[in-house]
């Protein structure tokens, strides 16, 4: 980060003077000795914030395992565990639905 002194045509962004404080070259911050803030930058003034960083993207929400369509009681799917992994949801005996009066 390069600061630079500034001047009449570049006054400071927090006290509007034309000296003795210093603005970051891409203005994304300002040390002001005039204006104080909650961070002190050494002898040279008060660190201002003028342009928050971009956000950080969000994470992705962890992946929920969902029942299949067809798979009737979700209470029941809830309280079993998931099949294997290579093992497909076994089928009710007495419906075409996947798990569900077997585990009523
Ligand atoms: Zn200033």
């Amino acid at each position: 980060m390069t600061l630079v002194r500034v001047t009449k045509r570049n006054p400071c962004p927090i006290c509007g003077k034309p000296d003795w404080c210093l603005v970051a070259a891409d203005g994304a911050v300002a040390i002001c000795p005039r204006v104080p803030s909650d961070r002190l930058a050494g002898q040279a003034g008060y660190l201002h914030i003028l342009r928050a960083r971009p956000p950080r993207p969000p994470r992705p929400a962890p992946k929920v395992l969902e029942p299949p369509a067809d798979f009737g009681d979700y209470a029941a799917f809830a309280s079993t565990p998931a099949p294997a992994q290579g093992r497909s949801w076994p089928r009710c005996s007495e419906c075409p639905k996947l798990r569900c009066c077997a585990f009523r």
